[in-house]
């Protein structure tokens, strides 16, 4: 194939340095239809001489003002673009046009929203009394380094950029291997409008390569991790090397969903999220609404609603119209979730729906039906473990204490939710539940306005949100004393 799609470095599109280049391959035909370059980790280091370079080059002499109409122009550049990057988006990840256009907005949004923080950062004055001043600067951290996962490949990569560069940093980002393209693509807008040689690098390759060359090295002076648990201990470990700061560690979840509407008239909502969770993304998101805790009354009227939303599921690749439902993402993805739905029939769950393949789909692609297993229980592996794709479950409850107690029995704490008309329940839920995110009536509302992030395992710092920013900046104290 002609035209791999290359690595940015230093303000220039290049192969790496031996050569690798990998097919890409559409999940929802299982073949390759572009090649990418893969870095290596001397690749990862004249990133890393560019980012440190830029500090004080031109980007220097950038104004927070400009910084910040920068990223308008690149959102603005996303927009029109929008149309040909879902495409690719599509085709290289599998998600549906829908949910391809509705991510691209998303990181329009990220950069807008940092782009217009970029000139409201300050520091201040603190008083010492007669005879000294004291003032604080609020400074970029340096060059960061951001490793991505696949699942949300731009949103994530422009929710830490778009603030880390609002604040003057330099950044290397490593998207990962199932998912470059769509990132260089993005790349490209950057470069278009303008960005200056070495502040922006992106390095597609292989983590357990690039990873400990770009997070143990001391010109870095932030790291921004989204990925697995254990990848995640593993990027800490690497951190410690250097005491490098840690910006956001944004890792698992296994949401929580509590049903206590009035009575069954009111499932409509529910049940819509439930078949929601199942296929936005392919139920390959962190905060993927996976445990169903349903008060024991409503439950068997729930798990009929369900099933019917789940039949109305559309599953198919992105080219056919009104698909609601894609591949998952690689093969290797497939086959673990595909084991996750054996050893739930094996743990004894009740299997109502899906289970498998899906009907009508052919023997090509990664496709999974939506699944659904009832009569779980919170030592069950597919209750406790994060399994990334269309399958949740669902547990009768006999109380609002029950509930709340099983859906803290998790070593996550990302996000959960409650579905309830009365405010009482609903407030003191949103206190005890022991999560960074709750949403009450409405599945996994997330945005760039509002901070983001987890507690326990789920990881640590917090995306979104006006504070976001600041974790890309740090404090320098000036003390004068006055003669
Ligand atoms: P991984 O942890 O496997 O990979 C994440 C990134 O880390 C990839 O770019 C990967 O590279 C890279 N990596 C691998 N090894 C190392 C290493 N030793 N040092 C540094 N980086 C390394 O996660 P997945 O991509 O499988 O993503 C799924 C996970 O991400 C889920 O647990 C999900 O919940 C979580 N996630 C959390 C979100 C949040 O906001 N809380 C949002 C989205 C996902 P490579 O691709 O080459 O393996």
């Amino acid at each position: 194939m002609n035209n791999p799609y290359q690595l940015f470095i230093d303000g220039v599109w290049r192969d790496g340095s031996d050569g690798t280049r990998v097919p890409v391959i559409n999940p929802a035909t299982e073949e390759a239809f572009a090649e990418v370059c893969w870095g290596t980790p001397e690749d990862a280091n004249l990133a890393l001489d560019a980012a440190e370079r830029a500090l004080s080059g031109e980007w220097s002499t950038w104004s927070p003002t400009r910084r910040g109409r920068f990223l308008f122009a690149v959102a603005a550049s996303v927009r029109r673009n929008a149309a040909k990057l879902a495409v690719l988006f599509s085709q290289e990840h599998g998600k549906p046009p829908h949910q391809a256009a509705g991510e691209l907005e998303d990181a329009a949004r990220y950069l807008e929203y940092f782009g217009g923080l970029a000139d409201k950062l300050s520091g201040l004055t603190i008083d010492l009394g007669r005879g000294q001043l004291d003032y604080v600067l609020r400074e970029p951290l340096g060059v960061t380094v951001h490793i991505a996962p696949w699942n949300y490949p731009l949103d994530i990569f422009c929710r830490s950029v778009a603030p880390a560069l609002a604040a003057g940093n330099t950044c290397v980002v490593k998207p990962a291997e199932e998912i470059s393209l769509v990132t260089l693509a993005l790349t490209r807008l950057f470069q278009e409008e303008g960005i200056p040689a070495g502040v922006l690098n992106v390095i597609p390759g292989s983590g357990s390569v690039l990873g400990p060359v770009l997070t143990e090295d001391p010109r870095v002076r932030g790291i921004v991790f989204t990925g697995s648990v254990v990848t995640g201990r593993k990027v800490l470990q690497s951190a410690a090397r250097n005491i490098t700061p840690v910006v956001s560690m944004e890792l698992g979840g296994k949401a929580a969903s509590l049903v206590f509407v009035k009575d069954a008239s009111e499932l409509d909502g529910p049940a819509g999220g439930a078949a929601g969770a199942m296929a936005w993304n392919a139920g390959q998101s962190c905060g993927q609404r996976s445990r169903w805790y349903v008060r024991r009354d409503l439950y068997e009227p729930f798990i009929e609603k369900v099933i019917e939303r789940v039949r109305g599921l559309r599953v198919g690749p992105f080219t056919e119209p009104g698909v609601q439902l894609g591949p998952l993402v690689s093969k290797k993805h497939y086959d673990n979730v595909m084991n996750y739905i054996r050893i739930g029939i094996e743990e004894g769950a009740r299997l109502i729906a899906g289970g498998g393949r899906p009907e009508g789909v052919g023997d090509k692609g990664y496709f999974v039906a939506p699944t659904v297993f009832a009569d779980c229980n919170n030592r069950m592996r597919i209750v406790r473990e994060e399994i990334f794709g269309p399958v949740i479950t669902i547990i009768p409850v006999d109380s609002l204490d029950e509930a709340l107690a099983l859906a803290n029995d998790n070593m996550f704490g990302l996000s959960s939710e409650i579905w309830t008309s009365d405010i009482t329940i609903a407030h003191s839920v949103a206190a005890k539940l022991d999560v960074g995110h709750v949403t009450i009536n409405g599945s996994a509302a997330f945005g760039f306005e509002v901070p983001f992030g987890g507690v326990k395992q789920s990881g640590l710092g917090r995306e979104g949100g006006p504070e976001a920013i600041l974790a890309y900046t740090r404090l320098k104290n000036v003390w004068i004393n006055l003669k």
